[in-house]
C-alpha cells in the first residue's frame, strides 16, 4: 500500500485531501497542530484502519517512521484574517516548515506537492492570470506575510528540485470553497453566509467591484490528484475561471437563500486585490482537468453545511473583529 503524509490534516483543503487519497486506497498519515484548522474535521477518520495522526507543529523538525511515497504540503493559514492574526506563524510555516517537508521527502524518496497560492500573483497587473506571470505583491503591505511566504515555498521547492533532483509539485490554489470551511474565517463565503444565517447585513467591502472566483472543493481536490500524478514539476493554477463581482456575488447569495438580509458598504482592506480569475489553459491540457461543479450547485451545497452547524459555532465571534489589522 503506498502512503501518503498530508500537512495541514485538519484543515479545510487537507481534510477533504485525507478523505480522496483513503478513497482512492492510500495509507494516510496526518499532520496538524490545530492553529487554524479543527479536530472536528477528521473526527470521522480515527477509527479508519488506514489513517493515522501526529499532532505536530511542521516549523519543527518532522520525525515520520517508515516509508513515505507522496507527501502534500497544506499545512499553513490561509485566510486573511488568520494570517493577519498570526503573522510570524504564517511566514514559519511557508519558510521553515516547508524547508522541513523538503528535507523529509529528500529523507524518504518521496514525491512532494506543494500548495501555493493565486496571492502569489498579488493584486494581478495582468487578467486572468497565467502562470508564467510574476506577480505584483507589496512584501510590507498586511498582506506580504503570506503572499510572500507562499514565494519563498515556490522559490524553496524549485531548488530542492533543481539541485537535488528532487520530485516536486507545485499547484497554484485559487479561491475555493466548501463544507469544513471555518463560518468565523472571514473569508467571503463563510463571512455571507454567517451573516444570512444569523440575519445580519451583508458587509461588502468597498465599491464590491474587485472580482473573485471560486472553485468547489471536489474539483480542486481532483486537480490536485491529477497534478500530483502527473509529470509536471512547474506550477499549476488550479480554480475555476467563472468569474464574479463581490457585490454581483453577494446580490446572488441572497437570491439562493432567499434571504432577507441587507448589503451594507465597508471599506476595503489595504492590497485587496482588485481581480482575480485563474487562466485554466495549462491544467486544461496537461491535467485533462476543468471544473464540473457550477457555482449555484457549490454554494447550495456550502450553505447546507454552514445550516447544520451548532448556534455555539454560529455566534463564535472569535475571529470576528480583526479590523485594527486591516487598516486602510
Ligand atoms: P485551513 O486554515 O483550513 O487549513 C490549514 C491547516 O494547516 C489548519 O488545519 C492548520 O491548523 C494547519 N497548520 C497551520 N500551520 C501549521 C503548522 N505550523 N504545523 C502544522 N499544521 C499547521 O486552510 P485551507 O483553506 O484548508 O488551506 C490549506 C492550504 O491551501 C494552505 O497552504 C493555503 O495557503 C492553501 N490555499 C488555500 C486556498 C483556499 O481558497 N482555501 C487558496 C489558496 C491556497
Ligand atoms: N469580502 C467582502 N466582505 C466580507 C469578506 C470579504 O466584501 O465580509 C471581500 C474581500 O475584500 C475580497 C473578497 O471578498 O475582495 C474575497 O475575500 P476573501 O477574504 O474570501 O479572500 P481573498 O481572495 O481576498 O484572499
Amino acid at each position: 500500500m503506498e502512503r501518503v503524509l498530508i500537512t495541514g490534516a485538519a484543515g479545510f483543503i487537507g481534510s477533504h485531501l485525507c478523505d480522496k487519497f483513503l478513497k482512492e486506497g492510500f495509507r494516510v498519515t496526518g499532520i496538524d497542530n490545530f492553529i487554524t484548522g479543527s479536530p472536528k474535521n477528521i473526527e470521522h477518520l480515527v477509527t479508519h484502519p488506514h489513517f493515522d495522526f501526529i499532532e505536530h507543529d511542521v516549523t519543527r523538525f518532522i520525525d515520520i517512521e517508515g516509508k513515505l511515497d507522496y507527501i502534500l504540503h497544506f499545512a499553513s493559514p490561509a485566510s486573511p484574517i488568520d494570517y493577519l492574526r498570526i503573522p510570524i506563524q504564517t511566514l514559519k510555516v511557508g519558510s521553515l516548515g516547508t524547508h522541513n517537508v523538503l528535507g523529509l521527502a529528500k529523507a524518504k524518496k518521496a514525491r512532494v506537492l506543494i500548495a501555493s497560492t493565486s496571492e502569489v500573483y498579488g493584486d494581478p497587473l495582468i487578467h486572468p492570470q497565467h502562470e508564467d506571470y510574476f506577480g505584483n505583491v507589496n512584501p510590507i503591505g498586511p498582506r506580504g506575510v503570506y503572499d510572500e511566504a507562499k514565494r519563498f515555498q515556490e522559490a524553496m521547492t524549485m531548488a530542492y528540485h533543481n539541485f537535488h533532483g528532487l520530485d516536486t509539485r507545485i499547484v497554484r490554489i485559487f479561491n475555493t470553497y466548501g463544507p469544513r470551511m471555518r463560518l468565523n474565517d472571514g473569508r467571503v463565503i463563510p463571512a455571507f453566509m454567517g451573516q444570512i444565517l444569523r440575519g445580519e447585513n451583508l458587509t461588502v467591502f468597498g465599491n464590491g467591484k474587485q472580482t473573485r472566483s471560486f472553485c468547489y472543493i471536489d474539483d480542486q481536490v481532483d486537480g490536485i490528484f491529477k497534478l500530483l500524478f502527473s509529470g509536471y514539476h512547474l506550477p499549476v493554477n488550479i480554480g475555476n475561471p467563472e468569474e464574479i463581482s463581490i457585490l454581483d456575488f453577494a446580490k446572488e447569495i441572497l437570491e439562493l437563500t432567499g434571504s432577507k438580509s441587507e448589503i451594507v458598504f465597508k471599506d476595503l482592506p489595504v492590497n485587496d486585490p482588485k481581480q482575480r480569475c485563474p487562466d485554466i489553459t495549462k491544467a486544461k491540457k496537461i491535467l485533462n482537468w476543468q471544473p464540473k461543479v457550477d457555482r449555484k450547485t457549490g454554494m447550495i451545497r456550502t450553505f447546507e453545511y454552514f445550516k447544520s452547524l451548532s448556534d455555539r459555532e454560529l455566534y463564535n465571534t472569535e475571529h470576528k473583529n480583526f479590523d485594527r489589522f486591516i487598516k486602510r
